[in-house]
């Protein structure tokens, strides 16, 4: 479904000249709501509250008007967008990038966590006009000097309930009191909780009211799920969903025109009757596959998102993002290709460990629940197997044909005297090999299990669920979330407590933001005076653990480690004297600490 514009035409805003050329170079033809009613007021100076979801534009509704009132020829910082994710704030600042195009001068940076802070400070450095970042990463520029608030103007804060919800108030308001009074500060949120109208209550001065309630802009009756899915398993773990879900038409979105064709070969090789749907294809040529989709001639369809573009098939009843989608408008038109005329339908998409950030933003923009689903398991597809197979038997019994073949295995009987049934099995094994039950292998197991253990399986919505922040002061903290098994849990030690100041809400916050870990993924914590413990999935990966060394909390580096006995005694001192020394002379081994 495409964005919903208003009447009225960008001429009409007092917009600067280079950021209407970015904007007539741009594919929009209207504003949209938000922009119609938020552009003149953020053009005449007002602070504002504008409660508008992801995929309504909000980003241009405030980028487009602070642009044009930004003073390219300073060199200083004038604009900071605060963003709870580092992806949301990669998206903010192309944005700004795209329509400041046209701008002389024009410097965007883009701060966050995970990242080494050298290539921040050059770009900060080198007179950045427009600052995005993350709150941890802007409160530790702001502290080591290398982000200077002087001559600011604006100061947005983007998605301010997702930021609270992931435990960064304090910070925000941090931020928001250290930087000068006189400014414009403009406020964007989904939603209008207690402690976002409180920071607004706080923060904004006479601030104007914007709600643009948006529609939801895919259909109720779509099932989206998502399937996490190593990139080398990509097509092993299509083949069994093809295999295991009772489907009809079946469209697959991949990223290339390349990747369409190679993949419905692979699918052929599989068994399947598959055909590409790309721009390379003569227009003939794609209306015949349309055509034959639609007449159930084939039932799988792998396409670019170009060529699917509008695409009308009632039959569809799955569609299947093989590679992720670029932007949640193209999500929002993938998925739209199916649940058509008040069908039921399904969309699943699989994801692999770096996108999982992106999943809540697509969650937003369709307004649904994305709920998790594994990987189909052999006995899955091996019930599915023979489910079709009975069904194909008793057509075939129905249909007759066949009773001159009943002699030949009657006197075949009778020659061999083996039982009926063993000849039956026999001719099956050679007519449907793929009826035989198979193993499942340990690697394969273990991968399933992997991303079972690595990602829960309900709702991502769950993911930073309020109530999980309910209660956190230094009692140890029971989070809600599904993964509270202890067996599936370690305790690690982390070297920021009481005295930083920090809460459980930072914690959990920080270690989401910069690793991807998903909140019901990170169990109890409890802060002691100088370190804390903090529960997380069993197994992490050796690079998470990497990265989460370096992850600043109340600017404390977490310097995480494996909880051993020694962790509650450590206490005080472990920050001066360092890890202790093996017999050996050498570090503990799970401890990487410097
Ligand atoms: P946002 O809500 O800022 O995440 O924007 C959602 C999508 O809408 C982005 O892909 C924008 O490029 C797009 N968009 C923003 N403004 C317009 C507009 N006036 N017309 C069409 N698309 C727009």
């Amino acid at each position: 479904m495409a964005i919903e514009t208003c009447e009225m035409d960008f001429s009409q805003f007092e917009l600067s000249d280079p950021v209407r050329q970015a904007v007539d170079n741009s594919a929009y033809t209207k504003p949209t709501l938000i922009q119609e009613k938020t552009i003149p007021l953020i053009l005449n100076g007002s602070d504002l509250i504008g409660q508008a979801e992801t995929g309504t534009g909000k980003t241009a509704a405030f980028a487009l008007p602070l642009l044009s009132m930004l003073q390219p020829k300073l060199r200083e910082t004038q604009v900071l967008v605060l963003a709870p994710t580092r992806e949301l704030a990669i998206q903010v600042a192309a944005s700004f990038e795209k329509y400041g195009s046209a701008m002389q001068k024009l410097r965007v940076a883009t701060i966050y966590g995970g990242q080494s802070y050298e290539g921040q400070n050059r770009a900060l450095r080198n007179g950045a006009q427009v600052v995005v970042g993350t709150p941890g990463r802007v409160m530790d520029h702001m502290r080591r000097g290398t982000l200077k608030l002087d001559a600011l103007k604006a100061f947005v804060l983007d998605e301010a309930d997702e930021m609270l919800r992931m435990g960064f108030a304090e910070d925000v308001r941090w931020i928001l009191s250290e930087a000068p009074k006189e400014r414009q500060t403009l406020l964007f949120s989904a939603t209008l909780p207690p402690n976002v109208r409180e920071i607004a209550d706080e923060h904004l001065s006479e601030p104007e009211h914007i709600v643009v309630k948006s529609k939801t802009l895919t259909a109720a009756t779509i099932h989206q799920r998502v399937c996490m899915v190593g990139f080398r398993d990509k097509l092993d773990v299509l083949v069994r969903i093809l295999e295991s879900e009772p489907t009809e038409g079946v469209l697959i979105f991949a990223k290339t025109r390349e990747m369409t064709t190679r993949l419905a070969e692979q699918l052929c090789q599989h068994g399947f009757t598959a055909t590409s749907l790309n721009g390379d294809m003569q227009q003939k040529q794609r209306e015949k596959t349309i055509e034959q989709l639609k007449s159930g001639r084939s039932n799988i369809v792998v396409a670019t998102d170009v060529a699917a573009r509008g695409l009308d098939v009632q039959r569809i009843s799955h569609v299947i993002n093989y590679d992720f989608p670029h932007d949640t408008e193209a999500y929002i038109h993938r998925i739209g290709r199916t649940g058509r005329a008040g069908r039921e339908g399904n969309a699943i998409l699989f994801i692999g460990r770096k996108d999982k950030f992106r999943l809540r933003r697509l969650e937003q923009a369709t307004r649904q629940q994305i709920t998790w689903m594994e990987q189909p398991s052999e006995k899955e597809v091996h019930e599915q197997r023979v489910a079709q197979f009975k069904e194909s038997l008793c057509e075939s019994i129905e249909a007759g044909g066949y009773e001159c073949l009943q002699d030949l295995l009657h006197d075949f009987q009778k020659e061999t005297c083996v039982p009926i049934e063993r000849i039956a099995a026999a001719l099956l094994k050679m007519s449907h090999p793929n009826l035989v039950p198979a193993k499942e292998t340990k690697s394969r197991r273990s991968r399933r299990d992997q991303n079972k253990h690595g990602f829960g399986d309900g709702s991502i919505s769950d993911d930073f669920n309020e109530d999980a922040f309910r209660g956190d002061d230094d009692k140890s903290r029971k989070r809600n979330g599904r993964r509270g098994e202890d067996q599936d849990m370690q305790k690690y030690r982390i070297e920021v407590g009481h005295v930083h100041g920090v809460r459980p809400g930072n914690i959990v916050g920080a270690i989401a933001n910069e690793v991807g870990l998903a909140g019901n993924e990170i169990g109890g914590i409890q802060i002691s005076t100088h370190f804390s413990s903090v529960d997380l999935p069993r197994g992490l990966p050796s690079d998470v653990i990497r990265r989460l060394q370096k992850v600043r909390v109340a600017g404390q580096m977490l310097r995480i480690s494996a909880w051993d006995k020694g962790s509650q005694r450590r206490g005080t001192d472990f920050r001066r004297r360092g890890p202790k020394k093996s017999s050996h002379g050498k570090r503990p081994k799970n401890r990487s600490a410097k």
